[in-house]
């Protein structure tokens, strides 16, 4: 499968998904595309005068590298960091990315969270997954054949939101949380934000979706139930 994966930040990905990309990789034979919507550059709260560019750059250097550890490729759209629009342009933009990927599967950012980038990403993702395959909308590459399959990911700490569906990532736990540790801007600017880094996030959210499936460590998806998005059978790892 070609799996394409969208977040609003550099690391939102990596919190809901990373075990499950992982996987993947492991099964080989997919390839593996990250899209970040925003450029990251309000991610610095650990040392605020470090100028926006400056850790724009920082960010994808660190995405870059897991994208990289995943046997795949970062793609990012570079619209303003906590100001995230769904504009015509962003959504040609994606749909343009969805097609050149011959995207088959698609994880995109839960509906409900606490931040704005992330629903506006979600909707973005949402209306993208259609445009994809619709012959009326012109982009470099040519419509697919078929919307593709896609699966909401969590959202952030597990809030207002529940899971249908899990993946167990006991088995390459570890190996999500050394990919985590690239980030390593981000493990500094959440210990400011919120008092955790993402390697301990990633103990704890395990573990609460972990132990709602009896796995010791798991990462929650939701199918978005709209047509044409939905197949018979499961996608997930
Ligand atoms: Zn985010």
């Amino acid at each position: 499968m070609n799996i394409v994966s969208i977040g609003a930040h550099q690391d939102d990905i990596e919190l809901n998904c990373l075990g499950t990309l992982v996987k993947y990789r492991n099964q080989g034979g997919h390839t593996i595309t990250n899209v970040v919507i925003s450029n990251g550059d309000k991610g610095g709260q650990f040392d605020p005068t470090i100028p926006y560019e400056q850790v724009a750059r920082t960010r994808e250097a660190e995405a870059t590298a897991v994208a990289r550890g995943l046997g795949g490729r970062y793609l990012c759209m570079g619209q303003s960091d906590e100001y995230i629009r769904d504009t015509d342009e962003a959504r040609n933009w994606l749909v343009d990315v969805l097609r050149e990927a011959r995207a088959d599967l698609v994880f995109a950012p839960a509906p409900v969270d606490y931040n704005t980038d992330h629903m506006v990403t979600s909707q973005i993702a949402f209306h993208a997954v259609l445009l994809s395959a619709v012959k009326t909308i012109f982009t470099t590459h040519a419509p697919l054949d078929k919307a593709p399959v896609m699966y909401y990911m969590d959202a952030t700490a597990g809030l207002e939101w529940q899971p249908t569906h899990y993946v167990d990532i006991t088995d390459v736990f570890e190996a999500k949380c050394d990919l985590l540790r690239l980030h390593k801007s981000q493990m500094a600017n959440m210990q400011t934000s919120g008092g955790w880094d993402l390697v301990k996030y990633a103990h704890v959210v395990g573990a609460f979706r972990g132990i709602q499936c009896s796995v010791e460590y798991a990462e929650g998806f939701k199918p978005t139930l709209a047509w044409p998005r939905v197949r018979p059978g499961n996608y997930l790892p």
